[in-house]
């Protein structure tokens, strides 16, 4: 069974999902954090991600791949653990960037179907619903105001130790989920066959109980 969380920055995607696979024994996978890998690989390298000669040159000596350590996903560029790494601001603002392009795009398709074919998935990403995984028997469209899902990245920072400024954070937001609905290729949007949760007023709980309330209806 393969269960589609799609949304924009912020809605809370990632931590939901990790819920969500461990109540119901199934793999999370993190679409994000493999255009991230990319993201930090054109960032590493100084690569322009609008040339195509710079993408085309970064893209034929990536590798990324994914492994998975007591139900953990923990992500590999050319063999280096950069889960953490790729969690900067920086490294997702860029892959916002990279995820525009179709050659991109093209390399990592097959990595995720592949990991959706062979067992019970819960992915997450922009696309899935409408692109990766048209067939998930269950899928979720999760959003949340700008306000609220900028507050909730701005506590998130504090708690690390770091002195983010809502405002930016707020245009941060604003500038990637542009983004992301304007690109050519698989942009955000809720598949018409999606069910649309809005978190905003909810706890991580409450929308948990949600989803796997609709999983087990399929
Ligand atoms: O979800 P996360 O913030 O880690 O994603 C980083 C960026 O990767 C997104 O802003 C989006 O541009 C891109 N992405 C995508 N398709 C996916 C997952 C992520 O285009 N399935």
């Amino acid at each position: 069974m393969n269960i589609a969380i799609d949304g924009p920055a912020g809605a809370g995607k990632s931590t939901i999902a990790k819920k969500v696979a461990a109540k119901l024994n199934f793999v999370y996978v993190d679409t994000g954090a493999m255009y991230r890998s990319i993201a930090l690989y054109v960032i590493r390298n100084g690569a322009d991600p609008d040339s195509e000669v710079d993408m085309a040159n970064a893209l034929d000596k990536i590798d990324v791949s994914i492994a998975y350590e007591d139900g953990t996903q923990h992500i590999f560029l050319n063999g280096e653990d950069v889960s953490t790494a790729i969690r900067q601001e920086e490294v997702g603002n860029m892959a916002s960037k990279v995820a525009t392009k179709a050659a991109v795009r093209a390399k990592l398709l097959d990595l995720q179907r592949n990991l959706a074919a062979s067992q019970d998935v819960i992915m997450d990403g922009r696309d899935i619903g409408t692109f990766v995984l048209p067939q998930a028997e269950v899928k979720i469209y999760l959003t949340a105001s700008v306000g609220e899902r900028a507050d909730r990245r701005y506590k998130e920072l504090v708690e690390k130790g770091q002195t983010p400024d809502l405002e930016q954070i707020k245009k941060d937001i604003e500038a990637r989920d542009y983004q992301d609905m304007h690109r050519d290729i698989a942009p955000l949007k809720q598949a018409e066959d999606a069910i649309l949760i809005d978190s905003s007023d909810m706890t991580i709980d409450e929308v948990v109980g949600e989803i796997i309330r609709i999983s087990k209806q399929v």
